[in-house]
């Protein structure tokens, strides 16, 4: 009686170490991911469709122009060192513009002429709540 109970118990504590394992690993996983890859994904949409995804390289010396079209006219979209900004817009209020570079999570640069919206996601700043769900 005394040798099943021990039996038990012990299967119940590798059954515990085993869990505690799991749960380890998917806590770490993603963790590890977003802290090694510390930059940020641009996704720009035009009338709340999503029609550019741009990875931010922190790396990246040479700045890189995307052209995407706005609803009145083509939108000049620059990406350098992590960052991201409009550098031509053909509205007349040039807000999207003077918001200038933007690098961070959650930061947004909005056209409204233009229909234009730039979101940053999975950023630097990150705390990991939205990455790990895949
Ligand atoms: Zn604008």
């Amino acid at each position: 009686m005394v040798k099943i109970k021990k039996w038990f118990h012990r299967t119940d504590v590798w059954i515990f170490a085993v869990l505690l394992f799991a749960a380890l690993l998917l806590w770490l996983v993603p963790h590890l991911a977003t802290e090694s890859t510390k930059q940020a994904t641009a996704e720009i949409y035009v009338d709340k469709e999503l029609v550019e995804t741009i990875v931010l390289d922190l790396e990246q010396n040479q700045a890189q122009q995307y052209t995407v079209k706005g609803a009145i006219g083509d939108v000049t979209i620059e990406t350098k060192d992590g960052q991201i900004r409009i550098k031509e817009a053909p509205c007349n209020d040039q807000i999207c513009v003077h918001t200038s570079w933007i690098k961070n999570q959650g930061q947004v640069i909005v056209c409204i002429p233009s229909h234009l919206l730039i979101q940053l996601k999975n950023g630097a700043d990150d705390d990991g709540t939205d990455t790990t769900v895949y």
